[in-house]
């Protein structure tokens, strides 16, 4: 009987106890048997209560619940050969060679490193004494796909990744919430909102409030006039008999010399104009609450394609990611979607910005 292990990994994000429960479903259905791995990678590499077999009720309502029930961590050990080693112990024990990870492009990083390195790590623990070359021999190769939770929507190769939209909806919804205040006021708004490198989320965010002015990362404005248009356009849409002004902001938001812009300086130029103006940063709100209806039905679609493909894979194939492009489920070779994201960041810092946006690859910047 396959035995599959599901674990999150990295920063939480709604959508991923969606995502465990199809994991587990499926894999029952299709006759595996499925363990849970908790608190991410530190669960593989402590193993013990941490890695357990999961049936079909104990995911019981995780469809309607924010955050990962199985826990979240950053682990150090895991970065390390002998946290691997380890980590390759409690699977084989368990009689466990499948990995689905739910995770960032990090935590993909890792798992497709900890596939690469398998045969060597079970040798080691054949040669060191802890496993026998018959307790081994059904464990040869390490099966590993990856499903996509951030809500940063910062990985290239899909079009959206599980938890994007509950953030957008949550980051709209307060917006809105600021908005009729703001307009009771006459008062501007600089709301900061989560994305790290990535601008995604201010963007769709910006449009769907129709904000004044967004600043992202991959569309930095000039580092000369920036302030100058900022005015220019929050004045003219005053002008016209608006009663609020809203900018969003990237965290990452920079200027085109890639100097950050911070919510701050932002503040600072509308306060020049005269504005009453105040920042809002969103912080993890934009994290918590539960999944809406897309990224449910995202996670549970991904979360089947991830056991079928674990099914389906022979030592040869490419390690994969379950992305979507176009709204149809895709697998795509993991390595090379990091590979793709991390360039990204390269085009950014090389003020390459058409370029950076191109390698998103995803249909919402079309
Ligand atoms: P997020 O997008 O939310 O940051 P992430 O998966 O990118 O998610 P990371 O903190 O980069 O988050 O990675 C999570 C964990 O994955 C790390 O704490 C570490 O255990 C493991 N990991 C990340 N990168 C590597 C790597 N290059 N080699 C081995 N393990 C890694």
């Amino acid at each position: 009987k396959k035995k599959i292990a599901v674990m999150t990994s990295g920063g939480d994000a709604p959508g991923m106890n969606p995502a465990v429960r199809a994991v587990v479903r499926a894999g029952i259905y299709y006759g595996c048997d499925v363990f849970a791995v908790y608190e991410g990678y530190e669960g593989l590499v402590k193993g013990g209560d941490l890695l357990k077999k999961v049936e079909w009720a104990d995911v019981r309502s995780y469809l309607s619940l924010g955050g990962t029930h199985i826990g979240t961590a950053r682990c150090k050990e895991f970065r390390e050969r002998s946290g691997r080693l380890e980590a390759a112990y409690n699977m084989v024990i368990n009689g466990i060679d499948a990995l689905v990870v739910c995770g960032g492009d990090g935590s993909l990083t890792g798992a497709d490193l900890f596939r690469s390195e398998w045969p060597s790590l079970i040798e080691e623990l054949v040669s060191t004494g802890r496993l026998s070359s018959k307790q081994v021999a059904p464990y040869k190769h390490l099966t590993i796909v990856g499903l996509v939770g951030s809500i940063d929507n910062d990985m290239s190769c899909t079009d959206v990744t599980i938890g994007a939209f509950s953030a957008l909806e949550r980051i709209t919804e307060m917006v809105d919430y600021i908005g009729a205040t703001a307009a009771s006021h006459s008062r501007a708004f600089v709301v900061e909102v989560m994305g790290r490198h990535c601008g995604w989320l201010a963007l769709m965010a910006g449009l769907a409030t129709g904000a004044d002015f967004i600043f992202i990362p991959e569309r930095p404005p000039s580092a000369q006039n920036w302030k100058q248009e900022l005015k220019d356009v929050c004045s003219r849409h005053r002008a016209y008999g608006r009663r609020k002004t809203t900018v969003i902001v990237a965290e990452g938001a920079i200027d085109d010399e890639l100097n950050p812009i911070t919510s701050e300086e932002v503040k600072n130029v509308l306060v020049e104009l005269g504005l009453d103006t105040r920042i809002t940063i969103l912080g993890h709100v934009q994290r918590g609450g539960t999944a809406v209806a897309f990224d449910r039905r995202l996670a549970t679609m991904q979360g089947v394609e991830a056991v079928r493909a674990v099914l389906e894979m022979t030592p040869n194939t490419p390690s994969p990611m379950i992305g979507v492009l176009k709204n149809k489920i895709v697998k795509y070779p993991l390595v090379d979607a990091v590979k793709q994201t991390k360039a990204v960041a390269t085009a950014i810092d090389n003020k390459e910005f058409d370029k950076a946006m191109g390698l998103r690859d995803t249909s919402f910047y079309d």
